[in-house]
């Protein structure tokens, strides 16, 4: 089926968790369609908005002033009812009775899944944009939001920082990554880390107390610590925290959860410039005839990927990093 040749409405929502960037990539999308000459229609809430029919007609001047916003405009949210084959009907109906040819769905690897199965069921045309901080989609180098919780969490372990230095204190600090140590390994580099904790690597308590001696014998008096939230070693990183205090002396050990401020805050520059590009492609592979696609960046390039190889590879580590960071510790 030539898509292009019938669309003439699209849609754009936001799914899953927030992220910094997802507002300048609607505004892209809004612009793009505008640009066009496509009507373009917002959804509230995700899926449950779509099964609700709560949409808003948005023109190019209904977006201006949030492409330095945080968070979503149209709202987000998780559905179960989207996962049933009811729900995904009344979705449909509604789409049709508001005249929507496609949709452009902004969030992870979740909200990709019910986007394919919707084009499955219904041929429908639809395009994914990938806005997560975690940097865990396949398929692309950077998802909307990871730059800026990057900067954000380096600018906490920086004041922190002042306070483990002025106490001679080892703080663990806790970062977002249930699956993934992209952010922890990143901001442990540029925050200047003894040690890295992710979920790919699983260092063991003798080993990490035998790294945090060394780097003591070695004249350090304070050091930091990164730990993803996903890390496997012990069963939190307050249990690590307990483990360092009795097999350590000499350090006065305290932890640090940072918690949902890192997914919060006007988007970096980087993140804003990706968005407004990966809106641009989203709408106009559309308009192409190109469906079940996720827009990413590879190698400086902004490329489509099929969703199902998005949803099902798997975002590595960078062992460069790693590596890098070992260096730097010494
Ligand atoms: P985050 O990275 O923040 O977790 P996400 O998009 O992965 O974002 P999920 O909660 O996993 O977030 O998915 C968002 C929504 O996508 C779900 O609430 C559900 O409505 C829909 N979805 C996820 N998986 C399926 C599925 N297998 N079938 C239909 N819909 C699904």
């Amino acid at each position: 089926m030539d898509n292009s040749l019938k669309i003439k409405k699209i849609a754009v929502f936001t799914s899953g968790g927030d992220s910094p960037g997802m507002n300048a990539a609607i505004r892209s999308v809004v612009r793009t369609s505008a640009y066009h000459n496509i009507e373009c229609v917002g959804i509230y809430r995700g899926y449950e908005g779509l099964m609700e029919g709560d949409f808003v007609s948005l023109t190019a001047r209904n977006v201006k002033g949030i492409i330095n916003k945080g968070g979503t405009i149209l709202k987000t949210a998780r559905s179960e009812e989207f996962r049933t084959k009811e729900g995904r009907e009344k979705a449909y109906k509604n789409l049709k009775e508001a005249n929507i040819d496609a949709f452009v769905v902004i969030g992870g690897d979740g909200s990709f899944t019910g986007a394919m199965i919707f084009n499955q069921e219904f041929n429908f045309p639809v395009m994914g944009i990938p806005g997560t901080i975690d940097n865990d989609i396949f398929g692309t180098s950077h998802t909307l939001g990871f730059d800026t919780a990057l900067n954000t969490v380096v600018d906490a372990i920086d004041k922190i920082r002042d306070t483990a230095s002025s106490h001679n204190r080892l703080f663990f600090i806790e970062v977002m990554g249930r699956d993934v140590g992209h952010i922890a390994l990143n901001v442990g580099i540029a925050g200047g880390a003894e040690e890295i904790l992710i979920p790919e690597e699983d260092l063991g308590l003798d080993r990490l107390v035998e790294s945090l001696n060394k780097s003591r014998k070695s004249g350090k008096s304070s050091s930091i610590v990164v730990v993803a939230e996903g890390d496997k070693i012990g069963k939190n990183i307050f249990e690590l925290k307990d483990y360092v205090d009795e097999n350590m002396d000499g350090y006065d050990v305290r932890v640090s959860v940072l918690g949902h401020m890192q997914r919060g805050g006007a988007p970096s520059c980087f993140d804003r410039v990706l968005a407004s590009r990966m809106g641009v492609k989203a709408v106009e592979s559309l308009l192409e005839g190109q469906t079940n696609y996720m827009v990413g960046l590879l190698n400086n390039k902004i490329k489509l990927t099929p969703l199902e190889n998005a949803i099902k590879g798997k975002s590595k580590i960078n062992l460069e990093l790693l590596r890098v960071s070992d260096i730097m510790s010494t």
